[in-house]
């Protein structure tokens, strides 16, 4: 069996594949790059649920394929639960993460440090011909103010999970997976899948 990976951001690609692939041992896991190009909508959903099934159902569509997409962000609870969904836009351009971060921090400036609650979250849609499937996760923690490691991707170099001293761009790539928000939710999905066949 094939899947689809509807991702272009290659370093979250590489977070889902490294995953899935083992959660997954029979299926092989397709790139956008591993089928014929299609035009791509924009992310225009309210929800990390909504974006998430817009790119899986585009993807199943256009290929015939069955699709996994993931949509996530950080919300802050200083910033009433932003950047959310528009995390990878946040400072204007689609993907700049470090100018995302230097804005985050900047607008955290005046919030005293028991305010700086916040959490990763991911939903993960998947779609085939025989229905839709939606899981997520969330990984708690708090933002920090001095950038902190070099793994990891986005908002990783300012996000301490719970429990954690250090960031989650400070931990190994099998720490961040056993307790991210992507882990969750795509072994959530796995689980899903393996029960259903
Ligand atoms: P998406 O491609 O629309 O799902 O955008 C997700 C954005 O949320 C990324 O560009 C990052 O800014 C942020 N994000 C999501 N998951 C993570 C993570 O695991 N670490 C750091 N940033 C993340």
């Amino acid at each position: 069996m094939k899947i689809l990976l509807a991702s272009r951001n290659p370093k979250k690609l590489a977070e889902l594949r490294r995953i899935l692939v083992p959660a997954l041992p029979d299926v092989e896991v397709l790139g956008l790059d591993d089928v014929e190009p299609y035009d791509e909508v924009p992310e225009s959903g309210a929800t990390f649920a909504e974006n998430a099934l817009i790119k899986a159902r585009e993807g199943h569509r256009h290929t015939g394929l069955p699709t996994v997409a993931d949509d996530s962000g950080l919300t802050v609870d200083a910033l009433n639960g932003m950047p959310g969904v528009l995390s990878a836009r946040w400072a204007g351009s689609h993907g700049d993460d470090e100018a995302n971060l230097r804005l985050l921090l900047d607008q955290l400036g005046d919030v005293p440090d028991e305010r700086l609650g916040a959490a990763f979250v991911c939903a993960v849609a998947y779609v085939d011909d025989a229905g839709e499937i939606l899981t997520d996760g969330t990984m708690l923690g708090r933002i920090v103010r001095q950038p902190r490691g070099t793994n990891g991707f986005g908002y990783d170099p300012i996000f301490a999970p719970a429990g954690y001293e250090r960031t989650s761009a400070e931990l190994s790539v099998e720490e961040k997976d056993a307790i991210s928000h992507r882990g969750q939710s795509l072994r959530a999905l796995a689980e899903r899948l393996v029960s259903r066949v």
